[in-house]
């Protein structure tokens, strides 16, 4: 006999027919009543047992966390809160769960607590319906790019290139490092590590995608990033995932319009296709928000945030504007902010981000046109000589959760901003090819999968967002 999902079964109209369902189960009351999940969706199937008709020390395996198999009726629900139940006929512990030793217990667990058990937290409602959702927001990101026409490009994990200059990165080697060979400078003679020269893990695939663009003009790509930074914030993994589209003959401005129609296509898809898990999400939110002072409270629920999103066009803003913005604000005035704004040129602290988003504009801004001294050598400079055509989106909650840019198209301006930035431009010879060889404009940028995700679900630690995170000192499972 074939197995039903719990997804289909709740579905099905009960008449009495036969079916087999496994899964974990949730809850066992009263010796008779198991709500059983199979992570198909946040809904458990309630399975009846007649507790007299099987041996008692079958009925006593029946614990939570345990795993069957039930083979029984469907017939309508005797008891309110389902339509349907399985009156079980005979079923089989495929494996059990110690009570006494088993970590989960139908009761609310701290999110913390569940992070140190994180090969067991998916089997607890709120990490079903996260990892559901990741899903589905993956799902509907590759459907976003092909409905357009554009190309998943597998950009490499491993490169010698260090895309923003910025260092950060993990280094890969198979060198034994109780014996690493030096020379007579006492350098590390990389010659002999495997590649035959330094490399890292990739910090973003953007170079590799603009080479693609060159030629297939829409690309995208979407995998593991590595940044070896010190950040032990709820906004930063050592291992995150990104999204980074490249667009060829694209400005700053279509750049924009291609992030912000990309964002509400995939809260809009996820906002159908996951109501379920969801509106659980929703529930847990307005529990937590009720054990906070009220000027902590959010002021829109998840839903409405989300709507918010859809219905409202991101605000463009200038650097320069959002500078004056800020240096006349309130919290700016009487010092309220950790780092004062003063004068143009600085980089904007996630307080600063956070005023224009939450209190200022009050919905999700992108701004544009950097200092050029902050951002990386390969944004398009612009006539003004002090900006480049840089781009960062910023969300309510979250802050950046986009930063792109249109690049610098123009061999000779590209060449000479990677002399003062002390980019090496021998090594990088491949990406001043594109430039030298049908040069044209294009744009594109970097969304972090779980800042998305982040905003998508109402968690507040991207350490939930993730199945197994990564950052300083943290690299369980
Ligand atoms: P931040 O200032 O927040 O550290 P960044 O300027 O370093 O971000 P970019 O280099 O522009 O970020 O990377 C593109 C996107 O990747 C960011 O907008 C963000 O959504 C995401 N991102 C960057 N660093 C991390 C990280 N450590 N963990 C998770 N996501 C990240
Ligand atoms: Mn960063």
């Amino acid at each position: 006999m074939k197995r039903i999902r719990v997804i289909e079964i709740i579905q099905t109209e009960p008449k009495n027919q036969n079916v087999l369902v496994k899964g974990w189960v949730r809850s066992f009351r009263s010796n008779r009543f198991i709500a059983l999940n199979d992570g198909s969706t946040i809904n458990n199937i309630q399975l009846v047992i007649d507790f007299e008709n099987f041996p008692e020390d079958q009925i006593r395996r029946i614990t939570v966390g345990s795993c069957i198999a039930a083979q029984g009726e469907l017939i309508p629900s005797q008891g309110s809160g389902q339509k349907s139940e399985v009156r079980v006929v005979q079923f089989e512990i495929l494996g059990d769960a110690d009570p006494g030793i088993y970590p989960l217990q139908p009761k609310k667990h701290s999110l913390e607590f569940l992070r140190e058990i994180a090969h067991l937290r998916f089997r607890t409602n709120t990490f079903g319906s996260i990892f559901r959702i990741r899903h589905h927001v993956a799902f509907a990101i590759h459907r976003f790019f092909h409905e357009r026409g554009f190309y998943y490009l597998h950009s490499p994990v491993i490169t010698a290139s260090d895309a923003e200059g910025a260092g950060e990165m993990f280094h890969v080697t198979s060198l034994d490092l109780s014996r690493i060979p030096f020379n007579d400078q006492k350098e590390v003679e990389y010659k002999k590590d495997f590649f035959g020269r330094p490399a890292n893990l990739t910090v973003s695939g953007q170079l590799e995608a603009e080479l693609a663009a060159m030629a297939l003009s829409q690309v995208y790509t979407f995998g593991p990033t590595f940044r070896a930074e010190n950040s032990n914030t709820t906004r930063h993994l050592a291992e995150f995932w990104m999204i980074e589209p490249e667009v060829a003959f694209n400005d700053i401005f279509d750049n924009m319009d291609l992030a912000e129609d990309m964002l509400k296509y995939v809260i809009g898809k996820v906002m159908t296709e996951c109501t379920d898990d969801l509106k659980f999400l929703l529930d847990r939110e307005e529990e937590e928000q009720k054990s906070k002072p009220q000027q902590e409270r959010n002021e829109m629920n998840l839903l409405q945030r989300l709507q918010f999103c859809l219905d409202h066009q991101f605000e463009r803003v200038s650097y320069t504007d959002a500078i004056e913005i800020l240096r006349n604000s309130n919290p700016n005035k009487k010092g309220k902010f950790q780092y004062a704004v003063e004068s143009w040129g600085t980089d904007l602290q996630s307080e600063h981000e956070r005023y224009l988003v939450e209190k200022h504009y009050k919905k999700p801004v992108i701004l544009f046109n950097y200092p050029k001294d902050i951002k990386a050598f390969y944004m398009r400079q612009n006539d003004d000589g002090k900006t480049v055509a840089a781009m960062d989106i910023l969300f309510p909650g979250i802050g950046e959760i986009v930063g792109g840019s249109q690049r610098e198209e123009r061999y000779d301006r590209l060449a000479s901003r990677m002399k003062e930035m002390h980019i090496p431009t021998e090594e990088m010879y491949w990406y001043l090819d594109t430039r030298r060889f049908g040069s044209c404009p294009h744009a594109g940028f970097g969304l972090g999968f779980e800042r998305l995700m982040l905003f998508i679900t109402g968690m507040g630690n991207i350490r939930d967002v993730i199945p197994f995170p990564r950052y300083p000192g943290y690299a369980e499972f």
